[in-house]
């Protein structure tokens, strides 16, 4: 190893508080700081940041940091000013005079880091005064806002390929979470980083375990009796529309959960208040579009709830990855239908995209809800899309903890197949279930002339509903959205063909409940609580660090996080320590918080000891 790593690590020790680098870090930076470009795809909290923040502040000259989002900029440079490094950003919700001082700052090379938005950086002026800097890195996050067969495609993004010209010689550096080998390539192409080693990291993250269920009619009911098994913690509830994400966030708060709403029609001032009050908040719970996204680095997000399924395996892993950032234990839960499938491929359809990306973004439906209705760990199926073919299963997932048993159903099928033939694709599923129980209302003389009317009373209307869905997900059926009044027709002539045939078995999957040698009936306790920090014994100590914290993250007006995080408060309640340099020791505790609050956390602990 080059002597400039030993020096980074020093500085990951001294000043962010870090025992030693993670994953792919040690060698990204390596690159960096040799002058060389990278491409650098680590998952959602994996630790990007320091992988450009290092080079920044030991190479020679300014980082610049092109950043997406004005919340993403604004919470990496509170969290940087705590660590006590010179950092600022440029961006539209300054004063003209907070600008001035930073363009003056910059000039005087005060700065180690700047944060700009592409706009921002690519306008002449900007250009012109950061031209007349030296720079130490150039490092463009969230790169694959560059690609269009991304989900956060950003146009303006497509201009910086210009960086390489106007700042030869500075390393430039691209960072994303979005792993998939187009992305990756469209990122290395725009941006022109053709010869850039490429760093990609396993997309492993253990501490979450995940889960899918089929919604199974109001998902609203179900959401919230998720929420509220998870009181206190914080949490993410993303829902596919605006309007329910108001509904949902209304029927929580009535429900008594601390919850409020997050979408684009919200006006701006709204929506900065909601997201200093859900960083701020312990125990807030977030009801949001996809809206509330990139920037959202709340370490202590305990679980993310999608009430309707995200868009596509890259989305679910980004918005999943937003809980349990400190590395500590959190939850994924996914509720999704053959409904939300059918809409999904509908707007593509409607959104007349060039065949090649229509056809893309079709898989990637395909993908997504082939990983949710499978049957194999979904870590596993998630690592593997992304590329690690190697991935072992999980052990966490309700897949893995609780692997579902086939049941053959092909008779039910057929029957229900050609129940759909015979109605020719008028009805919507409600029907088709009454028309297969017998029990359709108001029932006209040809539809119960029908050799299929009323042949289906193995089932309950649960049991139906739960078939169809397996026929909509395996492409056997079809449901045309018909804004909001779905009809269901035949899909794939050739495959329905094979099951009436009986080439082709179907099964659906039960879940059967799993013994529990600890209880006494051996029926399951409830899920088992992922306690995110333990304390154990310490947690009168850690309580009263949490309120100190509040208290100072309050007068700073910063996130609570921003100071310590939860895990950091744990260590130091676990570990009472009586001295400055034995608080040194915990993680998280770097030189730039210790001097600004080890006498407080050392005299809350002497007061507690
Ligand atoms: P992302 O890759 O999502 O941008 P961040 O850079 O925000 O992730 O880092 C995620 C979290 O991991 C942060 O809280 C950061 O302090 C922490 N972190 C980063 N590097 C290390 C490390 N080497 N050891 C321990 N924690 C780290
Ligand atoms: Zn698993």
């Amino acid at each position: 190893m080059p002597a400039s790593i030993n020096t980074a690590r020093d500085l990951l020790r001294r000043t962010f508080g870090h025992a030693d680098f993670r994953g792919l870090q040690t060698e990204v930076i390596a690159e960096v700081m040799a002058g060389r470009d990278a491409l650098a795809v680590l998952p959602t909290g994996g630790g990007k940041s320091v992988c450009f923040q290092i080079p920044a502040i030991l190479r020679p000259g300014v980082g610049l940091v092109v950043s997406p989002l004005i919340a993403l900029m604004s919470d990496q440079v509170e969290a940087l000013k705590q660590l006590g490094v010179a950092a600022a950003r440029m961006d539209s919700a300054l004063s003209s005079d907070e600008r001035d001082e930073t363009w003056r700052r910059l000039a005087a090379g005060e700065l180690d880091l700047i944060y700009l938005s592409p706009e921002g950086l690519m306008q002449a002026w900007a250009l012109e005064r950061l031209r007349a800097t030296p720079l130490s890195v150039i490092a463009v996050d969230e790169a694959h806002c560059v690609s269009q067969w991304g989900h956060d495609f950003r146009p303006e993004y497509r201009s910086l390929g210009r960086l390489a010209e106007l700042f030869p010689g500075v390393p430039r550096i691209a960072l994303t979470a979005t792993a998939d080998a187009r992305t990756r390539e469209d990122i290395s192409e725009q941006l022109r980083l053709d010869h850039a080693a490429q760093f990609v990291a396993s997309f492993a993250r253990p501490e979450l375990a995940l889960s899918a269920e089929r919604k199974h009619g109001g998902a609203h009911a179900r959401v919230s009796a998720l929420v509220k098994a998870r009181a206190g913690r914080s949490g993410i509830v993303y829902s596919g529309s605006r309007d329910g994400a108001e509904k949902l966030a209304e029927r929580l708060a009535g429900e008594g959960v601390s919850a409020r709403a997050y979408h684009a029609g919200l006006d701006k001032t709204l929506r900065g208040d909601r997201l200093s009050w859900f960083l701020g908040e312990d125990g807030a719970v977030m009801v949001a579009t996809i809206a509330f996204g990139m920037g959202i680095d709340k370490p202590d997000v305990r679980f993310v709830i999608h009430a309707d399924p995200p868009a596509a395996i890259e989305a679910y892993w980004q918005e999943i990855g937003r809980a349990g950032r400190d590395g500590a234990g959190a939850e994924g839960i996914t509720l999704y239908s053959a409904s939300d499938m059918a809409w999904a491929l509908e707007r593509i359809r409607r959104r007349e995209l060039p065949a090649d990306v229509a056809l893309v973004q079709t898989r990637k439906v395909h993908q997504l809800y082939g990983m949710l209705d499978g049957t194999t760990c979904r870590a596993q199926a998630v690592r593997r899309y992304f590329g690690e073919t190697d991935a072992a299963a999980c052990g966490q997932c309700d897949r893995c903890l609780n692997p579902p048993i086939g049941v053959e159903v092909t008779l039910a099928a057929q029957k229900a197949l050609s129940a759909v033939h015979r109605m020719g694709g008028r009805f919507g599923r409600g029907r088709l279930v009454d028309h297969l129980l017998g029990k359709t209302k108001g029932v006209s003389e040809s539809e119960s002339a029908m050799s299929t009317f009323g042949v289906g009373k193995e089932f309950s209307p649960d049991g139906w509903r739960d078939l169809i869905d397996q026929l909509l997900f395996e492409g056997l059926l079809a449901e045309d959205p018909n804004d909001g009044r779905p009809l269901i027709t035949l899909a794939d002539a050739d495959a329905v063909r094979a099951v009436y045939r009986g080439e082709r078995q179907l099964t659906v999957l039960k879940s059967p409940e799993p013994h529990d040698p600890s209880t006494r009936s051996g029926r399951p306790r409830a899920r088992r609580d992922r306690t995110p920090v333990a304390v154990g014994e310490a947690s009168g100590l850690f309580e009263a660090l949490r309120v100190w914290r509040r208290a100072e993250a309050a007068r700073q007006r910063v996130p609570p996080y921003v100071i310590f995080h939860d895990q950091t408060l744990a260590d130091i309640a676990r570990a009472k320590p009586a001295e400055l340099a034995d608080l040194a020791e915990i993680g998280g505790v770097g030189q730039g918080k210790l001097e600004r609050y080890g006498d407080s956390v050392l005299s809350i602990v002497s007061q507690r000891a």
